[in-house]
């Protein structure tokens, strides 16, 4: 049975870690926790700093302040190759004059254990990734997705208590990075080790995290599961970051604890719920409402909603085949909106210049200072 208390125990404490290189700041101050068996990823646009966290955990950078400690032990002077971590490059780094089993077995090649307990070792690696049969292969002979299952292998054998994997699937086409991530999302929950993952790619992290922190200038903005980090992003950048958000420009009055009242433009007044402005906010701020594209809809000549509703012209539409993605600029509003709808049987398509009336829901807003 799987113990859930130890689930939630920290693995990984990051504590004020620093990085700097000369006097640049690569991490300002960075203070988390990574869970035990926990998907978790580091996102960010390139330079943020999530590779230098990385190589931090995994013992390849030296911190220049704070503290780090994996398993309960602090990690201060602890050299790479006795840390309980393995990384999995971007560049797989496999051997090619090597078969794939070789390159597997590599990492047991100092351990003491008898020749048959490493052949064992390394079949029940490779069966792990998918590629039984496959140990007398050439490794050169390998396609981009087998070669980044080899190094996966390579890596697991070594049992370590956390994988960290710095962009391994970027390397590959798109419908393989697909199944890619759908494999190592199984693969983790099987061996159930931590595995801490650097992306770039917002849509990878939702897919593959159980929590994401997303990071701007060597500082973690926010910490959070995909749904959060979707639903109450902290700050526009964070939305802007993950998926596309509308914003439009607001003002927000407290009317009590628990009901904040907000006037938004071409939207008109509504009320929504504290958890609904993540990021905090003071009174006298600045303000916009921040709506995503799904959450809204263009309603059909006709059609009734008991939802609120809001009217502005088509200026522009992309079909996508499965969905279609509307410009809409509300009345009142200086820029248009993006609403996403799903392509259904019979859902007439709207053309630039039509009038629209949009449906829309008070709980989907996010206001932000
Ligand atoms: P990318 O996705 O492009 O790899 P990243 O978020 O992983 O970006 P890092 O590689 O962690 O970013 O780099 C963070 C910052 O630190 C960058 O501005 C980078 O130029 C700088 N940096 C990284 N390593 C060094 C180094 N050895 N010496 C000097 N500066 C460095």
């Amino acid at each position: 049975m799987k113990d859930t208390r130890a689930a939630a125990q920290p693995i990984i404490t990051l504590e004020k870690v620093e990085k700097y290189y000369g006097d640049y700041y690569a991490l300002r101050g960075i203070t988390a926790e990574i869970r035990q068996g926990e998907f978790f990823s580091l996102l960010g646009p390139s330079g943020c700093g999530k590779t230098t966290l990385l190589r931090t955990i995994a013992g390849f950078e030296e911190l220049s302040g704070g503290r780090l400690t994996i398993d309960g032990k602090d990690m201060k002077g602890v050299p790479a190759n006795v840390r309980p971590t393995n990384m999995v490059f971007q560049s797989y780094a496999i051997f090619p004059h090597l078969t794939v089993a070789q390159n597997v077995g590599f990492g047991l090649r100092r351990e003491p254990l008898s020749r048959a307990e490493k052949e064992r070792k390394v079949i029940e690696a490779l069966d792990m990734v998918g590629l039984k049969g496959y140990g007398a292969r050439a490794a050169h002979a390998l396609s981009g997705g087998q070669r980044q299952r080899v190094a996966l292998a390579r890596a697991l054998i070594l049992e370590p208590k956390v994988l960290l994997l710095d962009e391994p699937l970027s390397a590959l086409d798109k419908k393989m990075r697909e199944q890619m991530q759908m494999e190592l999302r199984r693969l983790q929950r099987q061996v159930g080790i931590t595995f801490i993952l650097v992306t770039h790619d917002q849509e990878e992290a939702l897919i593959m995290s159980d929590r994401i922190a997303v990071m701007f200038e060597g500082q973690i903005a926010q910490l959070d599961t995909p749904q959060m980090l979707y639903r109450r992003p902290v700050s526009r950048q964070v939305a802007e970051f993950i998926g596309v958000m509308n914003f439009l420009p607001a003002k927000a009055t407290v009317t009590d604890a628990t009901h904040i009242e907000v006037e938004a433009a071409g939207l008109g007044r509504a009320v929504i719920d504290p958890e609904q402005l993540p990021g905090g906010w003071h009174p006298g701020e600045t303000q916009s409402v921040g709506i995503r594209p799904e959450t809204m809809s263009i309603l059909f000549p006709g059609e009734t909603t008991d939802r609120r509703v809001a009217t502005g012209v088509v200026e522009d539409r992309a079909y996508y085949g499965d969905m279609t993605y509307y410009e809409v600029r509300l009345d009142g509003v200086e820029k248009p909106m993006t609403i996403s709808m799903k392509n259904l049987v019979g859902r007439p398509v709207l053309e630039r210049g039509e009038q629209a009336r949009v449906a829309w829901d008070a709980r989907s807003l996010v206001l932000f200072a």
